[in-house]
């Protein structure tokens, strides 16, 4: 049987300065019991800015929060201004790195080939890339959702090796339910991470394919947490807007209770 541990993880998007990320994170800390840290993976995504400070703050007080980076250069190092290697992540106690969120793609052209340049390099520095992928509305309406999904998972998983792919955590995140209140039903989001699931044993294993976590993203809340994880394939959420909020992503995180 699957051992997947449920993960929650926090994208603060462009959101909180570095002082304010302490705040946020402490109040976290404070509210989070070691039984919960038990049942779940808690992980925040401040700006690159904030990682510094957030981990200090881990680190000084022993906290079980992980964090990580919402986004991660292709390249090691060199000539490319502005942009923050995997290995400068991992040095500064990364665990994550987001790549191909739905604001990268529709803001940054970024495309599967990019997406899939980013995982390989957030990899290659012990990093587990949160990999998203997900449809917009006119292909949601077109009944072409999964293989839409499906396909970007092809491109973003090229050349991965099976041992790579087990800690890589695949993020569903339906376009239209992004930021905009409208969440998927959790048959919707059943069906598409089933659908991965399954891509996965017909790319790599079924061993891979049970040990990989798929988590649903898109307005995620305390009030619909629990009927989205009931579903079988959903092992997690990526949270936006909710997880600015300690109150709000403490309860995501005891969607048990
Ligand atoms: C996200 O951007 O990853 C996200 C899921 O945002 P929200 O929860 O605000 O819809």
């Amino acid at each position: 049987t699957p051992s997947r541990k449920p993960l929650m993880a926090g994208n603060w998007k462009m959101n909180k300065n570095h002082l304010d990320a302490i705040l946020l994170v402490q109040k976290m800390a404070f509210a989070l019991k070691d039984a919960d840290h038990a049942a779940v993976d808690v992980v925040v995504v401040p700006p690159f800015t904030d990682l510094r400070s957030v981990q200090t703050l881990i680190e000084a007080d022993r906290y079980a929060i992980q964090y990580g980076a919402q986004d991660v250069s292709p390249h090691a190092s060199g000539a490319y201004t502005g942009e923050i290697a995997a290995s400068m992540l991992a040095k500064l106690g990364c665990s994550y790195a987001i790549v191909g969120h739905s604001e990268r793609r529709q803001y940054h052209a970024e495309d599967d080939a990019l997406v899939n340049a980013k995982a390989r390099a957030a990899l290659a520095a012990d990093l587990s890339p949160i990999l998203c992928v997900g449809e917009g509305l006119e292909v949601r309406k077109a009944g072409e959702h999964v293989p839409h999904v499906l396909a970007q998972l092809d491109g973003a998983l090229a050349k991965i090796p099976a041992e790579q792919v087990r800690r890589t955590v695949i993020a569903y995140e339906p376009v239209w339910a992004i930021g905009t209140g409208e969440v998927a039903t959790p048959k919707d989001a059943q069906e598409v991470c089933a659908a991965i699931r399954t891509r996965l044993a017909e790319l790599y294993d079924g061993g891979v394919a049970d040990q990989t976590r798929i988590l649903y993203g898109g307005s995620v809340k305390g009030s619909n947490i629990a009927g989205i994880m009931a579903e079988d394939d959903v092992d997690g959420a990526l949270v936006g807007g909710a997880s600015l909020d300690p109150g709000e992503f403490v309860k995501i995180c005891r969607y048990r209770d």
